[in-house]
C-alpha cells in the first residue's frame, strides 16, 4: 500500500481493513461476475455494526459523525470491494433522522441498527424527467387514512436487497404550488409489501455490478403514518440528505484512487520492458504522480466537507466539490491503472477493469459533473440562473 499519513481515524481504519481482508478480490470478482449481491459482505459490516455507524446511540448505533462513516466506506473501495452495494443505508437513514417523528425513529431505527431491516432504497429519477427533479409525475393523493401512488420511477438502487424505500412523490399538483419545490413528500414504503399490491420491479441490466430497477406503481397504498416530516415538505428534505451522500460518495472515490495508486506503482515496479522497471519512464510516472495530487488534494475537500457537517454548518458548497474533486481524480487514477496495466488491464483477474468500471459511475450519479459546475456557478458565484 502507498503510505497514507495516520490519522485519528486509525483505529476505525484498522478494524473496518481488517473485516475487508476477509474478502479478498476473489470475493468481490466473484459476485461481478455474477452480477450477484454481496449479501456475506454486507451482513459481515452490519453485524460489526458499521452498517448503523450514524445512528444515534439511543436507537441502538454507534452514533458517529459522517468524517467516521466516510472513513468506512473509504476503507470499504480501498479494500477492492464497492460499497455502492450498501451506501444508501448510510444516508438514507440521515433522512429518517432529521425529519422523522419519535414514534417513527422508535420504530424504524432500532431495527436497521440490529440488521433487521435494511433502509438502503432511495426513489427519486424518473425516466421522463430527470435531472429536473421538481417536475416528477410521480403522484401520492391522500384517500382517507392512506396515500394511493401511482407513477414510475427509474434507477432505483438496492430495491431487492432493501426492506424499506424512501420515496419522493407530488401530494399537490406543479399547478398548484407557489413554488415549483413545494408539494412534494417522502414517504417509508414497505419494499416487499409494495411488490405485492401495486409495485412492478424491473431490473436494468447494466455496465457496473450495481442492483437497480425500474419502477412502476398502479395504485401502491400507503399508511399515513409512513409520511416523513409534513405533507409537501419531501424535496427540501430529500436536499437536506444530499450533503453527507455527496461527501460520502467523494470518500469511496477516494477510496478507489487509492486502489488504484496501490496497484499501478506495485505493477510499474515489477513489471519489467525493455529491460527495467517499466515505472522507471518518466512517461509512466507523472500521470501517476499526477493522479497521486489529485486524489490528495480531493482528500482535503471530503475532509473540509465532513468538518462542516458534523459541526451543523452549511457545506453544500464543499459537499458538491469534493464530489466534483474526488470523482475526477479517482477516474485519472482509474485510467493511469489502466493504461499502465498494458494489455493486463483489461484481464478480469486483475480486478482493474472492475473498479474502472465502478468508480466511473460517479462522474454521472447520484449528480452529474455539470449539475455541480451549475451549483457552484449559480450558488457560489452568482451568476444568473440558468434552469
Ligand atoms: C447505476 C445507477 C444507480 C442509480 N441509483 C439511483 C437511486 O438509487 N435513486 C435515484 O433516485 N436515482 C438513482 N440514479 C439516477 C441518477 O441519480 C441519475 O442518473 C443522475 O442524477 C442523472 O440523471 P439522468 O440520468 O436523468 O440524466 P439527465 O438529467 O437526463 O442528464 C443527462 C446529461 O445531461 C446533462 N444535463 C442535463 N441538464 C443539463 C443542464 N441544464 N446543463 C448542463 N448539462 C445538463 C447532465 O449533466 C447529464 O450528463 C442512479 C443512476 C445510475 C446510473
Amino acid at each position: 500500500m502507498i503510505k497514507t499519513e495516520p490519522d485519528q481515524y486509525q483505529e476505525i481504519r484498522d478494524a473496518v481493513r481488517a473485516l475487508c481482508a476477509q474478502y479478498p478480490d476473489e470475493y468481490h470478482r466473484r459476485i461481478d461476475e455474477q452480477r450477484a449481491y454481496p449479501e456475506a459482505f454486507v451482513d459481515a459490516l452490519t453485524k460489526a455494526g458499521w452498517m448503523a455507524a450514524l445512528i444515534p446511540q439511543e436507537y441502538g448505533g454507534s452514533g458517529l459523525g459522517l468524517s467516521e462513516a466516510s472513513v468506512i466506506m473509504e476503507e470499504i473501495n480501498r479494500s477492492g470491494g464497492n460499497s455502492g452495494a450498501c451506501h444508501g443505508q448510510m444516508y438514507n437513514m440521515g433522512t429518517l433522522l432529521r425529519h422523522g417523528s419519535t414514534a417513527q425513529k422508535e420504530h424504524y431505527l432500532p431495527r436497521i441498527a440490529s440488521g433487521e431491516w435494511r433502509l438502503q432504497s432511495m426513489g427519486v429519477t424518473e425516466p421522463t424527467t430527470g435531472t429536473d427533479t421538481t417536475k416528477i409525475k410521480t403522484t401520492a393523493v391522500k384517500k382517507g387514512d392512506r396515500y394511493v401512488v401511482n407513477g414510475q420511477k427509474v434507477w432505483i438502487s438496492r430495491v431487492q436487497h432493501s426492506d424499506w424505500m424512501i420515496l419522493l412523490a407530488r401530494t399537490t399538483p406543479l399547478a398548484d404550488v407557489k413554488k415549483k419545490s413545494e408539494g412534494m413528500s417522502i414517504f417509508m414504503v414497505d419494499l416487499r409489501q409494495a411488490e405485492k399490491s401495486g409495485m412492478t420491479v424491473r431490473p436494468i441490466p447494466n455496465m457496473v455490478n450495481h442492483e437497480t430497477n425500474e419502477l412502476f406503481f398502479e395504485n401502491l397504498e400507503i399508511p399515513e403514518e409512513n409520511l416523513i416530516g409534513q405533507e409537501g415538505r419531501g424535496f427540501k428534505y430529500i436536499l437536506d440528505g444530499l450533503n453527507a451522500e455527496r461527501t460520502l460518495i467523494a470518500a469511496e472515490c477516494i477510496g478507489d484512487g487509492y486502489w488504484f495508486l496501490d496497484r499501478v506503482t506495485k505493477y510499474v515496479n515489477e513489471r519489467i520492458v525493455f529491460g527495467r522497471p517499466i515505472g522507471q519512464n518518466q512517461g509512466v510516472q507523472f500521470p501517476i504522480a499526477d493522479a497521486y495530487i489529485e486524489v490528495e488534494a480531493a482528500n482535503l475537500m471530503r475532509y473540509k466537507a465532513c468538518e462542516l457537517f458534523d459541526a451543523g454548518l452549511p457545506c453544500g458548497a464543499q459537499a458538491n466539490m469534493a464530489k466534483y474533486l474526488a470523482a475526477k481524480a479517482s477516474w485519472e487514477a482509474a485510467n493511469a491503472c489502466i493504461q499502465f496495466h498494458g494489455g493486463f488491464g483489461f484481464a478480469n483477474e486483475y480486478d482493474v477493469e472492475r473498479k474502472f468500471r465502478e468508480t466511473r459511475l460517479y462522474q454521472v450519479a447520484p449528480i452529474s459533473t455539470n449539475l455541480i459546475y451549475s451549483y457552484v456557478a449559480e450558488h457560489i458565484l452568482g451568476m444568473p440562473r440558468s434552469f
